[in-house]
């Protein structure tokens, strides 16, 4: 079995449900006792953030990258960044190191195209919402990326840093989130990605009003796709 590399922290509630999926994935697939061959670096998530908010790119790249090559020196044979946030400086990473790096935008595309979902709203933080790295990831496969008026990004925000990160999941952000798909829906989304690792503790798929991808368990899947090489024509859709 190949090694998962896991830059994770941002935050670790998410980070837990990787660990967790990918375990559960390989158990499920080999039997017995099997379990995932991981290694974990979770970076402090308050340096993370405090470069998040000075808009500090170059310093998050660098400190990603480090991670990534601390992690392929340790004998990881891939690298994935355990939120989709910080993919905006994914291309520095991969850039740090030899081992491939498992794109989450590539994977939820993948899995938004498998199931024929052309136009999705993206749930997010702002930095993913705003920055249209979502948008031209999808672009090529004829996914047409939705995202919500500003009111509700800007609640969505907060949502994530102000409870989900911090280890709360509060029922009337629930109700709040699943307004922003009714509108959605309403304005001709077909399909919703839950585009930030921690939403999945808040949403439950099998509840909301349209076809639901997980970035999480997608891109945790493809991890544990590539351990156990399984070639990507023949994933599952999430
Ligand atoms: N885990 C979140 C994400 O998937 C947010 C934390 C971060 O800003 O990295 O984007």
């Amino acid at each position: 079995m190949r090694r998962i590399g896991l830059i994770g922290g941002m935050s670790f509630e998410s980070t837990l449900v990787y660990y967790k999926l990918a375990n559960e994935m390989v158990r499920d697939r080999l039997g017995g006792l099997a379990s995932a061959d991981i290694i974990l670096h979770s970076l402090n998530f308050e340096e993370v953030v405090a470069m998040q908010k000075a808009g500090r790119w170059d310093l998050a790249a660098a400190h990603l990258a480090g991670s990534a090559r601390a992690l392929q020196a340790a004998g990881a044979d891939c690298i994935l960044i355990c939120t989709n946030t910080m993919h905006l400086i994914a291309s520095e990473v991969q850039a740090a190191v030899d081992i491939p790096l498992i794109h989450i935008v590539d994977e939820t595309a993948r899995a938004l195209n498998a199931r024929g979902l052309k136009r999705p709203l993206l749930l997010a933080t702002r930095y993913t919402m705003e920055h249209g790295f979502y948008a031209q990831g999808m672009k090529a496969l004829g996914i047409d990326v939705m995202v919500p008026e500003a009111d509700d990004r800007g609640d969505m925000h907060e949502i994530i840093f102000g409870e989900l990160c911090a280890g709360k999941v509060i029922d009337t952000s629930r109700a709040r989130a699943m307004a922003m798909i009714e509108r959605a829906k309403d304005a001709g989304a077909d399909s919703v990605i839950l585009g930030c690792t921690e939403i999945c503790l808040l949403l439950d798929h099998e509840t909301l009003p349209l076809p639901c991808v997980d970035s999480t368990t997608v891109h945790t899947r493809a991890a544990v796709d590539f351990a156990l090489a399984i070639p990507g024509g023949q994933r599952e859709a999430a």
